[in-house]
């Protein structure tokens, strides 16, 4: 994108630049738009984001402030030595910080609100104090240091979060930057990023070994976006090189074999979909044709073999490596939170945590910029609408950890995290700031630039104001009332009368879609999972309407997923649905209710929480047998019909906390 480039120093100011500054990366086929290009201005994500700006981001920006739930703050001023005490709270506080704080940027971004510009000038100003001569800054190590308590251990965890407090502060820095111009965050951040480069170039791999949900390949890749310091893209390609060169490298931290030879997704999938979003910028720098390779490979995998139909990731709580090299049972690898074997997909116990479903969406999005296919934005919309969303309540203070597709109140032991939101999840509450930068940043996924022009990625009514790969202006309002119905319609306010390409997105799940411009047919024969150019001389008042229809869909599962074999889900456009346990009689389980092909469903407006949406209406057969603790039974035909409405997935857990499932029996 050719925005204003003032060069002070080595920093190029480049304020019109989104989450991912890839304007001049060689090796990528889109480029972002810049964070305040697109305003929300009604329908589905507008409703989030007033929610992100009125509930969400206020209740974590306190929350984090509130030393009595989460120390978060106060282990920076301890850090700093402005108040005496001890680090508390988990070893990955301060990237939590970091997150909610780039939520806040994002936000800013759009609303140019200065209540958060002085809020976030008083945590950097703080942060600042904290960091160490040499740049480092990690409290939980800071603060021990301080005091003279720090072990020599401290600082050889190197499967501890520091990396990853460290990679946030990075991101978080970058996304202030693009949003205020201010360059006091990122100034902080060099002084990390500079630490890195130092701390790698005398490391041994023992001790550069790095693997926790590794933030920071993401971080120091957009240090060297913004920095253009050639240092940091060097310390990123290193990163990667020293994956898999140490002899205690596992498959849930992705290391223990090199990168470059991973064809499958393995291990703790937090740390997988980081690792690949990571792997996928520096491709787009590089350009080094075994990093895609690996990476589309590890693609397949995941969306053909390994993903939730919600696009959540990382089956297994806990388990052992399928890709181990022994069957010695006592060296064989365990792995935790992680994607199991190829269609292994259990519903009730699924893990999936929130954080690996946003890392799968900061993935697809990497991907869909280099390549410019459909098949990766479809990811990132069925992600953000199902098992993003279904990690924050409808009120937009309570937060899921886990995200099973199906809870029942008969399974006989408990698992580790509950199936219920809470406002801080104590051990574990990495996922809530992490959704909360998510839905303040979404306004930056609907649209892209390519060579010959605009890419329309997300649906949701906006407003576009940016500047085309030419240096053109170009204005659109965007209205529709996705994903309840497909009429999407793009009116263009701004545009140069240059010939130049819209390139529209049919969803994958799409069929019979129909667009025109002007009211005059373009096409009635859209490939879904792909972009449809639309290429002409454009003006002022031109419009461009997509339809598609919304059809229910019944959906089934590759049968080799034992856990969904003759089962159905229900599916409306990009929206999974689930049915809750809310209106079945007392002793019938959600796991014995049952679908038939010839039954219709209703649309049906429904509110739960004063947040409207479309439910589907349609009869279910049950059964109110009770199973008394048995195992097996001679199987009964009888059954009995009643009529439901099945929810957005999004929504369940927000009324009663009785029992759900996504999948049915057929
Ligand atoms: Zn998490």
């Amino acid at each position: 994108m050719l925005v204003f480039l003032l060069t002070l120093g080595n920093l190029v100011t480049a304020q019109n630049m989104g989450l991912v500054d890839n304007a001049n990366s060689p090796y990528t086929k889109l480029q972002t738009i810049g964070l305040a290009d697109v305003q929300w201005t009604d329908g589905f994500w507008k409703e989030q984001f007033d929610l992100e700006t009125q509930v969400t981001l206020p209740y974590m920006w306190q929350l984090y402030h509130n030393d009595s739930i989460t120390h978060a703050y106060l282990n920076f001023e301890i850090a700093a030595g402005l108040v005496k005490g001890k680090h508390e709270g988990p070893s990955f506080h301060d990237g939590d910080f970091y997150k909610i704080f780039e939520g806040m940027a994002a936000v800013y971004a759009t609303t140019k609100d200065k209540k958060l510009l002085k809020e976030m000038d008083e945590a950097i100003e703080l942060i600042g104090k904290a960091q160490r001569i040499d740049g480092y800054i990690n409290t939980p190590v800071l603060i021990e240091e301080r005091w003279g308590t720090l072990g020599e251990e401290e600082l050889k965890k190197q499967l501890g979060f520091e990396k990853y407090n460290m990679g946030h502060l990075m991101t978080a820095a970058c996304v202030h930057y693009r949003a205020t111009g201010q360059t006091n965050f990122l100034e902080i951040a060099k002084g990390v990023t500079n630490y890195l480069y130092d701390f790698y170039k005398q490391a041994s791999p023992e001790l550069a070994r790095n693997a926790i949900c590794p933030s920071h390949y993401m971080g120091v890749i957009e240090m060297y976006r913004t920095v253009k310091d050639p240092k940091y893209l060097e310390l990123a390609n290193n990163l990667i090189d020293i994956r898999g060169t140490t002899a205690d490298g596992t498959d849930d931290n992705q290391d223990r074999i090199p990168f470059r030879q991973q064809k499958t997704a393995m291990g703790h999938a937090v740390r997988a979909n980081y690792l690949y979003a990571g792997v996928a910028d520096l491709y787009a720098e590089t350009g080094e044709h075994q990093l895609l390779e690996n990476l589309e490979s590890i693609w397949e995998d995941v969306v053909y073999r390994k993903m939730y139909i919600t696009g959540a990731c990382g089956a297994l709580y806990d388990g052992v490596s399928p890709d181990g090299t022994s069957y010695d049972p006592t060296v064989v690898q365990k792995i935790h939170q992680a994607y199991g074997r190829p269609y292994q997909l259990p519903n009730a116990t699924a893990h999936n945590e929130t954080c690996a479903n946003i890392g799968n969406v900061l993935w697809n999005w990497r991907m869909l910029q280099i390549t410019g296919e459909a098949k990766y934005a479809d990811i990132v919309e069925l992600t953000l609408y199902n098992s993003v969303l279904s990690g924050i309540s409808l009120d937009g203070d309570e937060f899921c950890y886990n995200n099973p597709l199906n809870v029942s109140k008969h399974l006989p032991f408990d698992q580790r995290w509950g199936s219920k939101r809470e406002g801080y999840i104590t051990l574990s509450n990495c996922c809530a700031p992490n959704v909360t930068r998510t839905l303040a940043e979404i306004n930056n996924y609907a649209y892209s630039l390519g060579k010959n022009g605009l890419y329309v990625n997300l649906y949701g009514s906006n407003h576009l104001s940016t500047t085309l790969q030419n240096g053109k202006r170009i204005e659109i309002t965007q209205s529709t009332n996705y994903p309840w119905d497909g009429n999407i319609t793009l009116n263009i306010d701004k545009i140069s009368n240059d010939e130049m390409s819209i390139y529209v997105r049919i969803p994958s799940w799409s069929s019979g879609g129909t667009l025109s411009v002007n009211k005059t047919t373009v096409s009635d024969q859209l490939l879904p999972g792909t972009y449809f150019e639309i290429k002409r001389k454009w003006k002022k008042g031109d419009s461009i309407e997509l339809n598609i229809p919304m059809e229910v869909a019944l959906m089934e599962s590759n049968p080799l997923v034992e856990e969904t074999r003759n089962q159905i889900a229900v599916k409306r456009g990009p929206i999974v649905y689930c049915l809750e346990s809310d209106k079945l009689p007392e002793n019938t389980s959600i796991n014995q209710v049952s679908i038939d092909k010839a039954l219709n469903f209703e649309t049906v407006k429904t509110t739960i929480n004063s947040r409207e949406f479309l439910g589907l209406e349609t009869l279910i057969n049950f059964k109110d047998t009770t199973w008394n603790g048995i195992l097996y039974k001679p199987k009964s035909f009888e059954s009995k019909q009643l009529k439901v409405v099945f929810v957005p997935y999004y929504c369940w857990g927000n009324r009663s906390l009785d029992e759900m499932t996504v999948w049915l029996n057929y």
